[in-house]
């Protein structure tokens, strides 16, 4: 796993160190993405014109992630539009990944505080994309430390304020015609700027989304609370946890379900299994029984298919660290990772 530690530089500075980190990332996602298109049938002048769509909405909102996008690429000695095409990510509505997010507080844990567990599940041939990004604060905003396999945002992490952030999600029907940031960008900045749960919603809510985010379930756990947010085409609903258990498994479970694709035949019998094992824990939810969940085969939670858990994660949010493991993690090593002052 590549470790990339940024600083509380400017964006376009922040931009270049990670270019030159991982150009060999951008190489290989770019790959990807032209793949993705020309299987798709679709052309990269298609691709482009979406992500230039995508483009001039992010002047106007967050005009910094443009110049980060311009380090990227000069760090990374690759096209400023080969970098921004990865906003414009999935093309249409299928995408292969297949992860879990789950977290427990209150009566279930053994401290009674907040702890979330995740696996990422994606392709097999991306493990060597694996990154975590220990990002220090800008000023007047956070810093975290995130988990991702992209070039643009990250999957999942936290931040000192002990506001965590990941995804899942399933194919939508279609993808809305909304232009805007990708689901992975919404992570960077929801780190960077928001400090609980309930500001998180409102910043994903009024940020612009492309194609709404549709699909993806957000898992956003602070140091007293937990939701999910479902996003469809045009709307997103919450879903508030069971008692003190929510799951994330590529199940929609509000209204917003009418506008997704039937979920894969694991997903509900992954839901029922995780939502099951906590409640048999209750009052002993640990970090050593979230890592026994997430390495379970029985579905299975831990995934060695074309779609692999490429990497684990385990926070607690009263916690300035999150342990993270390479690989599989029933057979990697969690560590840990601190989060910069
Ligand atoms: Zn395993």
């Amino acid at each position: 796993m590549k470790l990339v530690k940024l600083n509380g530089e400017s964006s376009f500075a922040r931009g270049l160190a990670l270019g030159k980190k991982i150009k060999d990332i951008c190489v290989h996602n770019l790959l990807f993405l032209q793949q993705e298109l020309a299987e798709k049938g679709l052309s990269l002048e298609s691709g482009l014109k979406l992500a230039s769509e995508n483009e001039k909405v992010i002047a106007s909102y967050f005009p910094e992630l443009l110049e980060e996008i311009r380090g990227v690429a000069e760090g990374a000695q690759l096209p400023y539009n080969s970098i921004l095409l990865e906003t414009a990510f999935p093309f249409i509505a299928d995408s292969p990944s297949k992860c879990t997010i789950i977290s427990a507080l209150g009566n279930f844990t053994t401290d009674r505080l907040p702890i979330v567990g995740r696996n990422y599940d994606f392709l097999l041939d991306f493990k060597k994309c694996n990154q975590i990004r220990i990002v220090k604060a800008k000023k007047g905003k956070f810093s975290f430390v995130g988990g991702t396999i992209t070039m643009l945002g990250v999957e999942e992490g936290l931040n000192n304020a002990g506001l965590f952030i990941g995804d899942a999600g399933w194919e939508p029907k279609e993808l809305s015609s909304a232009r805007g940031l990708s689901s992975r960008q919404v992570m960077q900045l929801v780190l960077e700027n928001c400090s609980i749960v309930d500001v998180a919603v409102d910043f994903i809510l009024k940020a612009p989304k492309f194609a709404n985010n549709a699909g993806t379930c957000y898992l956003l756990v602070d140091k007293k609370e937990a939701v999910v947010m479902e996003m469809g085409l045009t709307k997103s609903c919450l879903r508030e946890s069971d008692e003190g258990v929510l799951v994330a498994a590529n199940v929609f479970l509000t209204p917003i379900a009418e506008e997704m694709k039937p979920p894969e035949p694991t997903a509900f019998p992954r839901y029922e299994f995780v939502k099951k094992y906590f409640h048999k824990k209750k009052g002993r939810v640990d970090s050593q029984s979230m890592q026994d969940i997430l390495s379970d085969h029985r579905i299975p939670i831990c995934a060695h298919n074309e779609i692999n858990t490429l990497r684990s994660m385990i926070a607690k949010t009263h916690e300035r660290r999150i342990l993270m493991a390479d690989g599989n993690p029933c057979a990697s090593k969690f560590e840990g990772v601190k989060i910069p002052k």
